[in-house]
C-alpha cells in the first residue's frame, strides 16, 4: 500500500514536497488553512485586476539554467510563461536620486557599473569572481550541478565585511547591496553566501511570471492531482497527533483527522512546534527555535493604474533617500518610508502598459501593536486610517521619483505585516521567515529533521527563502525519504 504523507501548508514548500513525493508513489494530502492555496504565491483580484502578494520575479529560469531544471523536474516548466526583465537593467538602484542599473551577465554588469565607478572596474571583476565562486559551491546550486560541496568561508563572513574588503567606494558598496530587500540582510550578521546566491541567481536571467505567481501554485496542484494527491483548503492543522514513538496523523480545526505514515510541516517552525505535544520534542529545542530571530516585515501598496497611462516598467526599482540599503528597515516613525521597492506585474506577454504595480516598504510590526489581537477584516476604523496615512506617505515618495504617477492611479489597496501574519502564519508578519545569522552559529539554523522520526520540516525556514531556496529545501526534505541519489538521478533524467 502507498505510504501516506500529510503536508501542512500549501505554500511553495508544502506543494513542491507533496508533488515530489506524489511523483514517487506516496499518497499525499496537503492541508491549507486559507481559502486559497499557494501561501506567498497567492494573488488577489479587485475590480477585475489581479495582484501578486508575495513572489514577484524569478531568476535563472532560461532553458538549461538551474531553476528551469527544477521546474522541469517538477513537470511544470511548460505551464509557466515567463517574461524576461530588461537585460540592460533588470534592477535599478536609486540612491538619493542617482540611478544605477544592474545589467544581466557578469561582463555587461561590470561594463555598465564601471561607467559610473571607473576606478572600481578591477574591483568589480574581483567582486564577481567571489560571487561566482561562492554561489557555484553553495548547497543551492550543487544539487543540480556536481556534488554537495559547501563553501564554509563565505557562510561565516558577513556581506558587508566581504564587500568592503573588495570595493573601495562607499557608494558602490551601497549600490551592490541595493537589491537588499530581496534578502533582508544585516551588517555583520548575514552571510556573504546569501548575497552571492541572490546576485548570481538573478544576474544570469531575471523574469516576471506572466499572469501572476499563482500560476506556479496552480500548475503544481494540477500535477499533484494527476498523481492522485489532494490539496485541501480551509483545513487549518491544529495538532500533529503522535504516539510515544512517532507522528500518526494531523488533526484539522474542523475535527477531521488525517492519518499519516509521514508528516511534513511546511509552515513557520514556531507554529509547527505549537502543534506538537510529544515528549520527543525537548523544551531546549523549542526554546532554541523560538529564539531564532525573524526577517523584517513590509507594508504593501497595490496600485491599479488607469488604462494606457503607465508604460510597462521592465525592471524593478529600489529607492533609498538619505539612508543606506543596510539601514532601511530601522526607521524613525516620522521618516517612513526611507526606502521602497516598486515593481509592475506582467499580465500578458510583452505588455506595453502596466495594469498594476506593487510598492513594498519595510514596516515594524510594533507600529501595529494596538491591533495585534485583531483578525483579517475586523481591525476597525483606526486601522483603516493608519493604512490610508501610510499609503499617502508611500505615494508621496513614489511621486518624487516618478512625477505624475499618482494622477494615473485608478485605485489602490494596502496590506500590513498583520495581513502577512494572518494569511501565512509567519511570525510577526516576517517577509522571509527566520534570519540567517553568522553570529548565531548552528543554534540559528532550523533543521529539516526532528526528534520525531517521521515528522520533517520544509519551506523557506529550513534552507532559504525565495523560489530557489524553497525548492532546494524541498529536495533536502524529500531526500530524507527518497535518498538524495534517487532525486538527483531523477533530476538528471528530467533535464535530458
Ligand atoms: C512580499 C514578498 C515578496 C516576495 N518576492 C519574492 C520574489 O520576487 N521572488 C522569490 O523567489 N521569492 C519572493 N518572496 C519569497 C517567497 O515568496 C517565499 O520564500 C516562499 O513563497 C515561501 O514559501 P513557503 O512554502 O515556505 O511558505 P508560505 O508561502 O508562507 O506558505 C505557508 C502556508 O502555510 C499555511 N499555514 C500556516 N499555518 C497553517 C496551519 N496551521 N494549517 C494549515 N496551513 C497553514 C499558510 O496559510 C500558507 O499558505 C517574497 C515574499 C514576500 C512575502
Amino acid at each position: 500500500m502507498a505510504r501516506r504523507c500529510v503536508v501542512i501548508g500549501s505554500g511553495l514548500g508544502g506543494l513542491s514536497c507533496a508533488l515530489v513525493l506524489a511523483m514517487n508513489g506516496y499518497k499525499v494530502t496537503v492541508l491549507e488553512q486559507g481559502n486559497q492555496a499557494g501561501g506567498c504565491l497567492q494573488c488577489f483580484t479587485r475590480k477585475g485586476v489581479k495582484f501578486e502578494t508575495g513572489m514577484h520575479f524569478v531568476g535563472s529560469a532560461a532553458e538549461g539554467e538551474v531553476l528551469y531544471k527544477l521546474l522541469k523536474y517538477l513537470g511544470i516548466e511548460s505551464d509557466i510563461e515567463l517574461q524576461r526583465l530588461d537585460p540592460d537593467g533588470y534592477e535599478i538602484i536609486s540612491i538619493n536620486g542617482d540611478r544605477f542599473p544592474y545589467a544581466s551577465g557578469v561582463g555587461p554588469f561590470i561594463e555598465r557599473m564601471s561607467s559610473y565607478f571607473p576606478s572600481e572596474k578591477d574591483n568589480l571583476a574581483n567582486y564577481w569572481q567571489c560571487v561566482k565562486k561562492v554561489s557555484k559551491a553553495s548547497s543551492l546550486n550543487s544539487f543540480v550541478s556536481s556534488g554537495y560541496a559547501v563553501d564554509t568561508e563565505y557562510q561565516t563572513r558577513s556581506i558587508d565585511e566581504v564587500i568592503s574588503s573588495i570595493i573601495k567606494d562607499p557608494l558602490l558598496r551601497d549600490v551592490l547591496v541595493g537589491s537588499l530587500p530581496l534578502y533582508t540582510a544585516e551588517r555583520g550578521r548575514t552571510p556573504f553566501s546569501r548575497h552571492a546566491f541572490i546576485m548570481d541567481f538573478y544576474n544570469r536571467s531575471a523574469f516576471r511570471i506572466v499572469g501572476g505567481s499563482d500560476c506556479i501554485a496552480n500548475a503544481i496542484i494540477r500535477r499533484i492531482d494527476s498523481f492522485g494527491g489532494e490539496v485541501l483548503t480551509k483545513k487549518r492543522a491544529v495538532k500533529i497527533v503522535c504516539d510515544s514513538a512517532k507522528a500518526t496523523g494531523v488533526l484539522a480545526e474542523d475535527g477531521s483527522l488525517y492519518e499519516a505514515d509521514v508528516v511534513i510541516s511546511a509552515i513557520h517552525p514556531v507554529r509547527t512546534l505549537e502543534l506538537v505535544e510529544s515528549k520527543l520534542i525537548r523544551p531546549a529545542f523549542r526554546e532554541r527555535i523560538s529564539n531564532i530571530r525573524n526577517t523584517p516585515a513590509v507594508f504593501s501598496l497595490y496600485l491599479h493604474f488607469k488604462k494606457g497611462r503607465i508604460p510597462y516598467m521592465n525592471h524593478n526599482f529600489y529607492s533609498y533617500k538619505n539612508c543606506s540599503p543596510w539601514d532601511c528597515h530601522k526607521y524613525q516613525p516620522g521618516e517612513w518610508p526611507a526606502s521602497y521597492l516598486y515593481m509592475h506585474s506582467c499580465h500578458t506577454a510583452d505588455p506595453k502598459f502596466a495594469e498594476c504595480g506593487t510598492v513594498l516598504a519595510f514596516m515594524s510590526i510594533e507600529e501595529l501593536a494596538r491591533w495585534s489581537d485583531t483578525t483579517i477584516g475586523r481591525r476597525g476604523d483606526e486601522y483603516m486610517e493608519f493604512k490610508a496615512q501610510k499609503a499617502t506617505a508611500l505615494l508621496h515618495a513614489l511621486e518624487s521619483d516618478f512625477p505624475g504617477i499618482t494622477s494615473c492611479i485608478e485605485n489602490y489597496y494596502t496590506s500590513t505585516p498583520l495581513t502577512y501574519r494572518d494569511y501565512t502564519g509567519t511570525v510577526d508578519g516576517s517577509i522571509y521567515g527566520v534570519v540567517q545569522d553568522i553570529t548565531a552559529g548552528p543554534a540559528g539554523r532550523v533543521p529539516h529533521k526532528t526528534k520525531i522520526p517521521n515528522l520533517l520540516l520544509s519551506g523557506q525556514n529550513i534552507n532559504s527563502h525565495g523560489i530557489m531556496g524553497v525548492l532546494v529545501g524541498t529536495i533536502v526534505t524529500c531526500s530524507e525519504l527518497l535518498s538524495p541519489e534517487k532525486i538527483y538521478k531523477q533530476m538528471e533524467e528530467a533535464s535530458r
